[in-house]
């Protein structure tokens, strides 16, 4: 194996991807983007009757939106290739016959109907059951005939009585008993290859050197370092990473919330909000610091620090996490992002492709935004106006001089070289001419702008709103 990183990311798409799924591709990606490394995608299906084209295609789309991009893999290509499983099947079967011909592993003639009988003999009587290894018994010829007279057969892995030991990077030692172990399928009597079979030759394969995945696999690897060592490949070091956990400490499901990278990505969340709040999920610098942009993390990754407890997904802090990113965005940019939110909700109103209006109504939303889907609400009373919205926005309608004050300010606003300090001299100069001061002065203002007494900053507001809306809402 070569100096150079290279660890994967390998999905089975039955399904969506979900934040597990989505930490562990960022855990890997930060890694290989740290190392100059090589992140390689492999899409695991060969489960053919779960697997679909929509699911890989969501799959692909959802890490494109979180910015992991691949260096090998789907689309991309890759002198390892194919990626997807289904297509790899020769290869599997190449790497079961040279078991067979080194005799790590043996034919099975054992007809299925015959190991189900068995299986369940052995669980009526409370026993472990493992196959009894009847044909790991036959002698040579006798197998090699059966083959030759076309006898179906599976391919066993003659499962060597030895205990096993890993050294994991995040679980430290990890220990199987021998007995825990018979003889299992590596390829099924239709040619159809096994799981683990799959996972440790396209591993070794494509080169892996760290093998990075939740810790659901962990019974998965005795197996697989079973496989290493009977085809004689090089172990890539293994990092078995906690589940996540919801907030009650049950395992994170559907009943905490949602769990699709790509429902938070229709619901507005931003990719740099996601990554950063999924690389907190089981790695801290060991700082008090939470706010991490892309290139911080990249820099600051490191597996060692990935820790052995269960995460907590919460929600609340994914949104307050996702609120800092949104307020680091370029005002322009943020602009950008809300326009398509904003324009599904008022598609005739022009004013949303108009960069300088979307600059400015991005810098009116961006102390209050966490998600993108709330801009339209925080916005409705500021682009269409309300009247009084309770009984204190009409009390501050109610100031005497309040008329007065509308003129004025309309007039000063006529005389102004358009700026958002200029507003405010403006707001300030008809306070003079109508003896009126703070409160008083502008609550008037904004409750008939917006109808509401609370809101973002009034000199924002009244900007994006220029002067002819503001006319005619204040003199109208
Ligand atoms: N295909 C497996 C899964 O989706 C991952 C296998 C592995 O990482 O070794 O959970």
């Amino acid at each position: 194996m070569g100096d150079r990183v290279r660890v994967r990311f390998a999905p089975s798409p039955t399904g969506y991807l979900h934040v597990g799924g989505a930490r562990t591709a960022l855990f890997n990606w930060l890694y290989a983007r740290q190392q100059g490394g090589v992140f390689v995608l492999r899409i695991e299906d060969t489960d053919l009757d779960r697997s679909t084209a929509e699911s890989e295609e969501g799959l692909l789309r959802d890490l494109r939106w979180l910015g992991l991009d691949w260096d090998e893999g789907p689309g991309v290509g890759g002198p390892h290739g194919p990626y997807r499983q289904s297509e790899r099947r020769e290869i599997y079967q190449k790497a079961a016959r040279s078991l067979l011909e080194s005799g790590k592993a043996y034919p099975c003639f054992c007809p299925e109907e015959l190991l189900e009988a068995k299986r369940q003999q052995a669980e009526a009587a409370g026993a472990p059951h493992h196959y009894d290894g009847t044909c790991r018994r036959l002698a040579p010829d006798e197998a090699k005939r059966r083959m030759a007279a076309g006898e179906p057969y599976a391919i066993r892995m003659a499962v060597p009585q030895k205990d096993m030991k890993l050294d994991d990077l995040v679980r430290g030692r990890v220990e199987w008993k021998a007995e825990t172990l018979g003889d299992f399928i590596i390829l099924r009597s239709n040619g159809m290859p096994v799981y683990n079979f799959c996972v440790v030759v396209d591993d070794a394969d494509m080169q892996i050197t760290h093998v990075i995945r939740g810790d659901d696999h962990l019974t998965n690897t005795h197996r697989q370092l079973i496989i290493y060592e009977a085809l004689g490949k090089p172990l890539p070091v293994f990092g078995h990473v906690s589940m996540i956990l919801g907030p009650d400490k049950t395992k994170l499901s559907k009943r905490h919330g949602t769990t699709s990278v790509g429902q938070y990505a229709l619901d507005g969340y931003l990719p740099e909000g996601m990554v950063n709040f999924l690389a907190l999920l089981g790695w801290s610098e060991g700082v008090d610091q939470e706010f991490y942009c892309r290139a911080d993390l990249i820099e600051k990754f490191s597996l060692d620090r990935i820790g052995k407890s269960a995460a907590v997904f919460d929600q609340t802090k994914l949104a307050w996490m996702n609120g800092l990113h949104i307020r680091a965005l370029p005002p322009e940019r943020l602009g950008e992002l809300v326009a398509p939110v904003l324009r599904q909700v008022w598609p005739a109103d022009a004013r949303l492709h108009d960069p300088a209006f979307l600059r400015k109504a991005a810098l009116l939303l961006q102390n209050h935004l966490q998600v993108l889907k709330d801009a339209p609400g925080l916005l409705k009373p500021v682009l269409e106006g309300a009247p009084p919205e309770n009984e204190e926005a009409a009390a501050a309608l109610a100031v005497p001089g309040a008329a007065g004050l509308y003129s004025a300010f309309v007039e000063e606003l006529g005389r102004i070289d358009w700026k958002r300090e200029t507003i405010n001299e403006a707001l300030k100069a008809a306070g003079k001419k109508t003896c009126l001061k703070g409160k008083n002065l502008f609550m008037p203002i904004r409750v008939r702008l917006t109808g509401q007494c609370h809101g973002p900053d009034l000199g924002l507001v009244i900007d994006l709103l220029g002067l002819d809306e503001v006319r005619r809402r204040l003199l109208g």
